[in-house]
């Protein structure tokens, strides 16, 4: 019996991985456009960070967290989400002294414990944004701009913007009280997962799949009708910042989040794309979140974005993602010629050009093969006559053409071609 890959994890390929790297590079470029720099965290953390941050009742906390004792008896735990890593490190490293704004993005895999399915995984992969240091509504929509233009970006077409407002705690605590009154009389005909969020986190029974859930809580009070006044100029600014960059954008009051972190604005992208697992990003302000770790008080919001799920979209929707391939595939027709064919491959990577070489003197119609299955466009013999005449034979894969050209001028023919 072979091993295979851990439930819930999956082997990035090579023939998927440059998919992934194009997603990166695409997200890197992006956001260096608006002046984010990366963070790179530790895989694991000191439990309490997570429990203290996400919050000790949310679904990520109580279910989901990978933590294991140490061999120095420390409560450690994979990170389940970067946000709180990366606002760990912020303060650990005073990044943001005399109050600037930090701009941080980070790429990372996050681990969960979650029963495995498509689009949900025990081992995902998020990037994301932290805009640490500003109140205002328009660092709210810088943080969901550059979001939407990253799916752009990416080709994705059908997507559909929720943002809502969950106010601060004094909202957070009419509101609770008002939604305990609204689900009380259908607590009976509610699954027991959204019964117990009923007793220690009733926000979220608004973000429950089940139908009876989604049923009762149908008509429920809006949390936008409790905000307090700040948070309603928050909001409304933030609608009006939204209009301006031209993005389009529904009022969503079921989107809660999932992380008790958040204060005012929270938003998802979904795909209409997708059925299940349509949720692409999630994020939100978190105002409260540095002072939680012992920080002074520090307005901040940020993102994250599946990876998975955009790879699947762009699948979804057809979006091709060019495979890097060679750009030449040298063949050596005898062995005489296998020496000056490894010259060759010398002077064309150090042009940046990349190319493939036989190391296993096999024969030329196997090597023609290897070049044709290589995705390279053209393949350059050198056998005999070619190294009697300084030459090389320039052979065109797509239109099985040929040509000799002069041994010098190779590099030149293989950046053209
Ligand atoms: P969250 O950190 O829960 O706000 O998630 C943000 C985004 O990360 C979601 O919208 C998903 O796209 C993605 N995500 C979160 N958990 C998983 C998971 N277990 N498997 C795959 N993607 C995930």
């Amino acid at each position: 019996m072979g091993y295979s890959a851990p439930r819930g994890t999956h082997d990035i390929l090579p023939t998927e991985s440059h998919r992934w790297r194009s997603l990166e590079r695409a997200f890197e470029d992006l956001v260096s456009l608006y002046g984010y720099a990366e963070i790179r965290t530790p895989a694991f953390e000191d439990t309490e960070l997570f429990v203290r941050t996400s919050g000790d009742t949310s679904e990520v906390v109580t279910k989901q967290m990978y933590t294991f004792e140490d061999k120095g008896g420390r409560s450690i735990t994979l990170k389940p989400e970067g946000t709180a890593p990366a606002v760990r490190a912020y303060l650990e490293h005073g990044l943001g002294q005399q109050g600037a704004v930090t701009r941080l993005w980070y790429a990372t895999p996050i681990f969960r414990y979650e029963r495995p399915q498509k689009g949900r995984y025990r081992q995902a992969h998020q990037v994301g944004l932290e805009l640490i240091g500003s109140e205002s509504p328009a660092a709210d929509c810088e943080v969901i701009e550059i979001t939407v233009r990253f799916y752009e970006a990416l080709g994705i077409r059908g997507l559909r913007v929720l943002v809502n407002s969950l106010g601060r705690e004094e909202t957070r605590a009419r509101y609770r009280a008002v939604l305990l009154d609204h689900a009380r009389p259908y607590l009976e005909t509610l699954e027991p997962d959204v019964r117990s969020r009923y007793e220690r986190n009733p926000l979220r029974i608004l973000d429950s799949k089940d139908p009876e859930a989604i049923a009762a809580m149908a008509d429920a009070p809006r949390v936008l009708d409790y905000l307090e006044e700040a948070s309603k100029a928050h909001f409304d600014a933030l609608r009006g910042l939204l209009d301006e960059a031209g993005i389009e954008y529904v009022v969503a009051p079921e989107v809660v989040r999932g992380l008790d972190y958040y204060t005012d604005t929270v938003f998802e992208v979904q795909s209409t794309s997708l059925g299940a697992q349509s949720a692409l990003c999630g994020g939100g302000r978190y105002d409260n979140l540095i002072h939680e770790i012992g920080g002074p008080r520090t307005p901040s919001v940020g993102v994250a974005m599946g990876v998975e799920r955009a790879l699947m979209v762009q699948e979804a929707e057809g979006v091709d993602v060019a495979a890097p391939t060679p750009r030449a595939f040298l063949v050596s027709a005898t062995p005489e010629a296998r020496a000056e064919v490894r010259a060759l491959a010398r002077s064309l990577r150090a042009a940046g050009l990349a190319c493939i070489i036989d190391l296993d003197g096999r024969s030329m119609k196997s090597q023609l093969k290897a070049a044709d299955r290589s995705g390279a466009p053209i393949a350059v013999l050198i056998g005999t006559d070619e190294l009697a005449a300084r030459t090389a034979t320039v052979r065109d894969l797509r239109t099985s053409t040929q040509k000799s050209v002069p041994r010098d001028s190779v590099v030149e023919e293989v950046r053209r071609a």
